[in-house]
């Protein structure tokens, strides 16, 4: 299938390593005007703007963190100074602080709740006001198959994640009339930074669980994201896709 996204405008949160590496770089393959948001990691999201520049595309960086309102500000007033508008939003930043449901931190439920779900809600509740304003936008959120299978010393994540389901549900309600689409992706096991140390730990007992018989690649998120923020997905709203190799139904 061939997706033109030529001049749209598109945020990825969390676009320096991983799913939202991949994803920003699809997007400005595409053809869309991608701005990668990263927290930490400035030279890696300088490294994904290079791919995407040296191809002949357009990209940004901007660094925010995500669960902040002041740095959620700052990151669209940049976006509505440069670009005037934003046609696709991907709230895929995320962390995980697994631990056990007796020894949970409160800061470990805190910064994992803040950074998945209020960061999704913070950068939503900006996008949307501008794309009510062109009756016209794309929201994706980077759920988790963790938010309906569950996972030891995941209450933390599991609650983020199915909270992000709720949101994504609730947006999509309120914001269809508007011509605002809202889907939510859920990934399962994906080779990246975020995965390594399970898979290192019980790699090849969750390998049993794939039928597909295989990890996701970061490229198996961002092809979906591709075409639900695509011309092609405006009749596809409120849901959630386990893209997981079978994953959550064996
Ligand atoms: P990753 O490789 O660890 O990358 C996480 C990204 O999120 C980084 O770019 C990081 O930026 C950014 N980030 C973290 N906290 C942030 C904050 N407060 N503000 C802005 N950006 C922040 O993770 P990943 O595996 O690609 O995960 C991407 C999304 O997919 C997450 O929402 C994750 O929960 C979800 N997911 C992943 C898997 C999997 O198996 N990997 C499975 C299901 C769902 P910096 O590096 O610049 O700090």
């Amino acid at each position: 299938m061939n997706i033109d996204l030529s001049n749209k405008v598109a945020l990825i949160t969390g676009a320096s390593r991983g799913i939202g590496r991949e994803t920003a770089i699809q997007l400005g393959q595409a053809g869309a005007r991608v701005i990668i948001n990263y927290n930490r990691a400035k030279e890696k999201a300088d490294e994904v703007r290079e791919a995407i520049t040296d191809s002949g595309h357009e990209a940004e960086i901007f660094q925010a963190d995500v669960s902040k309102p002041e740095e959620v500000k700052a990151l669209f007033s940049f976006i509505r100074d440069k670009y005037r508008t934003i046609d696709i939003l991907v709230n895929n930043a995320g962390v995980i602080k697994d631990n056990l449901l007796l020894a949970m931190e409160l800061s470990e439920w805190d910064k994992v709740l803040d950074t998945n779900l209020r960061g999704a809600f913070l950068c939503t509740q900006q996008a949307a006001e501008i794309m009510m304003a062109n009756h016209s936008g794309k929201i994706i959120n980077i759920s988790s198959i963790g938010a309906i299978r569950g996972g030891r010393g995941q209450t933390n994540y599991a609650s983020a994640k199915g909270g992000l389901i709720s949101f994504t549900t609730a947006c999509a309600v309120e914001l269809a009339p508007k011509g605002i689409q809202v889907n939510a992706v859920l990934p399962g096991m994906i080779v990246t930074d975020m995965s390594s140390r399970v898979r290192k730990r019980a790699g090849d007992k969750i390998l049993e669980r794939i039928p597909a018989a295989r990890f996701g690649e970061p490229a198996d998120i961002a092809k979906l994201v591709v075409f639900l923020a695509s011309g092609n997905a405006e009749y596809i709203t409120g849901q959630a896709i386990s893209v997981d190799g079978g994953m959550s139904i064996s």
